[in-house]
């Protein structure tokens, strides 16, 4: 194998130093997700610049026996100092989770990065924070193909199903269901989202009691279907099924 360097441009989506100093990053770029190492980064003026959440171009070497690439330069391109604010940034650090959990090497990565750019815009810019990290990954997830099915009772197949699946964060029919059935706004979300543009629902969001519901079914979903994210932990206050 051939060593050889690249430039890359793309937004940090985990960030880890290592105990010697190390700084190895995973970026979500539009050619997929690349993952490097900033040796002895930490003390260097790499150190700001590979934050969470930046925006970068860096030049990354890859040598002939390494696995990981390693940085060699890097250059702030774009930051959203208002994803510091707790709130915003505990939805922001989910969905990095999320695109990271979601996205591999590969196709869909261009559209990926467009909508993992644009989420991440939308909680540091939007009033409703939680209400556009709903939306947006929700969005994520269609695009990666893994959708709640949202026609037939997860269960029984039975059509229109209108209930919670607190398993499967599916919809059940109501000979399958425990729970009451979702309000109106909740269930059309559910069903429309996916499709709908995300300015589409974005203007149409569901009343906050509503939303608790609406997260829990995406942890049972994406904890089924993709795997455990993480960052749900932080919004667990969020969530009222998690105070029980
Ligand atoms: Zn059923």
């Amino acid at each position: 194998m051939r060593s050889r360097t690249a430039n890359r441009s793309g937004i940090v989506i985990r960030r880890r130093v290592t105990p010697a100093g190390d700084i190895i990053v995973t970026m979500l770029t539009p050619q997929g997700k690349l993952k490097a190492i900033a040796r002895g980064g930490v003390r260097g003026p790499l150190s700001s610049c590979l934050n969470l959440f930046h925006h970068v171009g860096v030049q990354v070497y890859q040598g002939p026996h390494n696995d990981l690439a390693s940085v060699k330069q890097a250059v702030l391109e774009g930051a959203l100092p208002t994803l510091a604010q707790p709130e915003r940034y505990a939805f922001a650090h989910l969905m990095a989770e999320f695109a990271d959990a979601l996205f591999q090497e590969g196709e869909f990565s261009e559209q990926a990065f467009e909508l993992f750019a644009a989420a991440l815009r939308g909680v540091a810019h939007q009033t409703d924070a939680e209400w556009v990290a709903l939306v947006m990954s929700y969005k994520l997830l269609g695009l990666a193909g893994v959708m709640p099915q949202t026609a037939r009772c997860a269960r029984c197949g039975a059509p229109d199903p209108a209930h919670p699946d607190p398993l499967g964060g599916q919809l059940l029919c109501g000979d399958c269901a425990a729970l009451p059935a979702y309000p109106p706004e909740a269930l059309d979300f559910l069903r429309g989202v996916v499709r709908r543009t995300v300015r589409a629902s974005i203007e149409a969001p569901v009343p906050a009691g509503q939303r608790p519901a609406l997260w829990r079914a995406l942890e049972r979903f994406v904890a089924v279907q993709v795997g455990q994210v993480q960052s749900w932990r932080q919004l667990v206050p969020l969530a009222p099924a998690a105070q029980g």
